[in-house]
């Protein structure tokens, strides 16, 4: 038997967020952004679902490749272009979008000579300050860009900081947007995720959902499940040892838990190794036949530790569900102190990956 740690797909809960999307910005293009092997859901399970996109987007090239290789022939924009001039033969190899967001790239373009890609994404720095040309420096990059032979549309890309937490800014990211490319012609691509949900003023031609494609939500307040969404990844181990511990025995690594009273804790099959977080708290929920148990002591690299007092009927080889189903992963990513998104991408290699239904 292999070991019993492993991460559930629901594919159809992929399609069902996509219609979501779809329906909270109408008017709109999808672009399904799939960076991180589908957030961590892995592209060759997640991109089938996803034939209804207008357009796939990756972070790297090896992404792309990788989408590629399964045999899918939709759009791919390349969300932050390329670095080097010799991957401009990739892009136009396997028919991939360019971002051009740097003065670097504009130079490794006008030296082809053409355009590797029929159309090209400009990115204007709105205010996250991360990548984008200012303003006047995305005008140049239009005036650049626009004469070039084998491209067919230039179109306008930025990028929100807060959408999710900080409207004020928002709105004003949305206006130095206005201010840099009204005066253009192309299509416009602003909402992420954040914005689909709560700034419709920001939706144009295109939004670009990340998060909420795997059901989960981006707003620090609610849960996928509360907008609408189906959480698409549940991460499923099993107990492997039910041991009793005396009060002021402790339990693991560098003694974080000490018991208190009597206890009986469950040994899971899963650890950091697997990419449950070492750094999730004492309290941390897990379910065991649909009850919510405790995390006490340390995350080790295979295992973890669980107070399963109030669970008599608990046995070894009973599943134990880390997120998913009944347990929202934005819930659970709090006792680690970080956000879903980190929690969903780092699964690693060690675990299965299944799709149900
Ligand atoms: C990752 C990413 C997104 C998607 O963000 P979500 O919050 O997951 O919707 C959109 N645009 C860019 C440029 C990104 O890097």
């Amino acid at each position: 038997m292999p070991r019993n740690t492993q991460v559930w797909i629901d594919t159809q809960a992929i399609q069902h967020n996509l219609a979501c999307v779809r329906s909270l910005a109408p008017e709109a293009k999808l672009m399904a952004v799939v960076k991180a092997d589908a957030y961590g859901h892995r592209l060759d399970l997640c991109v089938p679902a996803m034939a209804d996109a207008d357009l796939l987007a990756v972070a790297t090239l090896e992404e792309a490749r990788a989408i590629r290789r399964l045999g899918i022939d939709q759009g791919i924009v390349l969300l932050e272009g390329v670095s080097h001039i010799n991957d401009l033969g990739a892009v136009e190899e396997l028919d991939l979008e360019l971002v051009v967001h740097h003065e670097h790239q504009l130079t490794m373009i006008e030296s082809l000579g053409y355009s590797p890609s029929h159309r090209i994404w400009i990115k204007v720095d709105t205010g996250m300050h991360r990548l984008g040309f200012s303003r006047v420096a995305a005008a140049d990059a239009f005036a650049r860009l626009s004469g070039l032979t084998g491209l067919d549309a230039l179109c306008w890309l930025s990028h929100f900081a807060a959408s999710e937490s900080d409207p004020s800014f928002t709105a004003e990211q949305i206006q130095q947007f206005d201010a840099a490319v009204s005066d253009f012609p192309g299509e416009q691509c602003l909402a992420n995720s954040g914005a689909i949900l709560t700034v419709p003023d920001s939706h144009r031609d295109w939004v670009r959902a990340g998060i909420v494609l795997y059901g989960v939500s981006p707003l620090k307040d609610k849960i996928g499940t509360e907008l609408g969404l189906v959480p698409a990844m549940r991460v499923e181990s099993e107990l492997i040892a039910i041991n009793d511990v005396e009060a002021g025995e402790s339990i693991g690594y560098g003694r974080r838990f000490t018991a208190d009273q009597q206890m009986k804790v469950g040994v899971v099959a899963i650890g950091y190794g697997d990419g449950y977080p070492r750094a999730m708290r004492d309290g941390a929920p897990v379910l065991v036949a649909g009850q919510r148990c405790a995390l006490v002591g340390r995350v080790s690299m295979d295992m973890i530790t669980i107070d399963l007092s109030h669970v008599p009927e608990a046995r070894v080889g009973d599943s134990v569900t880390l997120w998913g189903g009944a347990l929202p992963v934005e819930e659970v990513a709090q006792w680690a102190d970080t956000i879903p998104y980190e929690l969903v991408c780092r699964m690693t290699r060690r675990v299965r990956y299944n799709t149900s239904l």
